[in-house]
């Protein structure tokens, strides 16, 4: 079967396929649909980028639109749950695209905007509800939404809601999902708990697997620069300076770990004239889809990311990833790159590492299974470095440049010389974002980290950022704290979905 027409989908779905010209299914489209179309529930073990999205749209619209039904007040027929808004934004879109030709009508409800306005949507019920589960949970107790008339539910990024820390939240959601109902559960891995997860909701399911969490996609050309944490901007400055100028750069993600190093990265980028913009938690949702859309449209061609805010955004044409962090949790790495390279175009992936990351750069290599080809930095690096406006070049261990001798990329360690800027984010091997992003399952998250990567503080170059150094130091000591309030780094995430990350039932 190697043809849309060939999955017995309803005519108004093929021809909704065929305008936006997709013709071949994906394997895990090909691997799914018939079954779903049957009414079979589905474990997917599949990342974004692999065509999950159309994997349970499709056959789902065909369901739906094959026993039509009157909408029911406060109700819905599917349920979609996402961990994110903006990937709850991008699933509804896609589906409204797909169901264009049909009488299907598609809402979708995140945090972080009024929810007045999302309830009053729903007062006269609709087909298709995509939603992040804390809005979803607020909706319901507000009378709003009832969860009775669920024919299909579907929760994708299962390991990441996991990772945020919804955990309670589905487990709500499961009681109060009819029994009876077609359920899909996807997850980009499968750890015990997340198997666990899934089977509150499933029931002897079709079991589909595309490219296994472990191996990072195959068109995507990987390759990493050891470069002193302190060097770090000078190069991601220059890489990109070239590569926008030779147009070898055609849009960019750049992955930091943590929220106020992605407007760190921001604000030397702009004084080095290349302009960026920034996705994180603390941006208002007007800035992110504001950012969001100007990198659709290639107004901005370099998107600054933490790994949240970017889970699940597709957007296509991402020629390059660059790590300027490398993830602390090896998984990252994978959904990383995965933004680049997808629906079977290529695309590179550079990840650079300080002496402190490469426990990490170990732990990625392990569970990929692939060995990262290492480059050296680029010829005459210092000279251009030392041109570059002072935001960019800030750290820099050179006499020319303001600090002391540049020591070369591994003897760090041992002599104990450290870059300045960059210990805020890398030190002690867990930034901000991840380390606490993962909530209630940071037990998870620990028992992944490779342990060498837990430097311990060394007194070195001073930073030349004081500021920033202090503010991470401080996220650091209160996420390790062992009890009392943890540091909230998802305030990625809107105020109901911090609810429930605390455990609210
Ligand atoms: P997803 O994994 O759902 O995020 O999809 C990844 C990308 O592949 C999205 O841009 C989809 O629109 C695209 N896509 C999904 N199915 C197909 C297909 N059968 N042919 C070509 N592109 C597809």
């Amino acid at each position: 079967m190697s043809y849309f027409s060939d999955l017995h989908l309803a005519e108004p779905i093929l021809r909704a396929l065929a305008e936006k010209g997709y013709t071949d299914p994906t394997p895990i489209q090909r691997q799914s649909i018939p079954s779903l179309i049957e009414g079979r529930d589905l474990l997917g073990l599949a990342q974004t980028g692999t065509g999950k999205t159309a994997a349970f749209a499709l056959p789902s619209l065909h369901r739906l639109a094959m026993s039509p039904k009157p909408r029911k007040a406060a109700s819905c027929r599917m349920l979609v749950l996402s961990p994110t808004r903006e990937l709850a934004a991008q699933i509804a879109d896609n589906m409204k695209f797909y169901a264009k030709h049909l009488p299907l009508s598609i809402q979708c409800i995140f945090g972080g905007v009024p929810a007045p306005k999302q309830a009053r949507a729903l007062v006269g019920g609709t087909d298709i509800l995509v939603a992040t589960p804390g809005r979803l949970l607020d909706l319901i107790d507000q009378r709003a939404l009832t969860l009775r008339d669920v024919e299909i539910f579907v929760l994708d990024e299962a390991d990441q809601m996991m990772d945020l820390g919804f955990i309670h939240a589905l487990k709500r959601v499961a009681r109060l999902l009819p029994p009876g109902r077609q359920s899909l559960f996807f997850s980009a891995t499968m750890p015990q708990d997340i198997e666990a997860l899934g089977r509150q909701f499933i029931n002897d399911p079709v079991k589909v697997e595309v490219a296994p969490q472990s191996t990072t996609a195959e068109r995507v050309e990987q390759t990493a620069i050891l470069v002193n944490q302190a060097e770090k901007q000078a190069l991601l400055t220059i890489k990109l300076r070239e590569g926008l100028a030779s147009g070898e750069i055609d849009r960019t993600l750049v992955f930091s770990r943590t929220k106020h190093g992605s407007d760190r990265i921001v604000r030397f980028l702009t004084t080095a004239g290349v302009e960026a913009a920034a996705i994180h938690g603390d941006k208002s949702q007007a800035q992110r889809t504001a950012a969001l859309k100007g990198f659709r449209e290639g107004r901005i061609k370099v998107l600054i990311a933490t790994d949240i805010a970017a889970r699940g955004i597709d957007v296509t044409g991402v020629s390059h990833v660059y790590n300027f962090d490398i993830p602390n949790v090896a998984e990252q790495y994978v959904h990383r790159i995965g933004r680049t390279g997808r629906a079977g175009a290529a695309g590179i992936a550079i990840s650079f590492v300080s002496d402190e990351e490469r426990p990490y750069l170990r732990a990625i290599e392990r569970l990929t299974g692939v060995k990262l080809a290492v480059k050296p930095l680029p010829d005459d690096f210092l000279k251009e470095a030392a041109r570059l406006p002072a935001p960019a070049k800030r750290g820099l261990a050179n006499p020319a440049l303001g600090g002391g001798e540049r020591k070369p990329q591994g003897e760090r360690r041992r002599d104990g010389g450290r870059g300045g800027e960059g210990r805020g984010d890398t030190r002690g091997g867990r930034g901000g974002e991840n380390r606490g992003g993962r909530g209630g399952e940071q037990r998870r998250s620990n028992d992944r980290r490779p342990s060498a990567g837990r430097g311990t503080p060394r007194d070195g170059e001073r930073s030349t950022s004081q500021r920033d150094h202090d503010r991470a130091r401080a996220e650091r000591r209160q996420a390790e704290r062992p009890s009392g309030p943890r540091f909230d780094p998802l305030r990625d995430a809107s105020g109901d979905e911090r609810r429930d990350r605390q455990g609210r039932r």
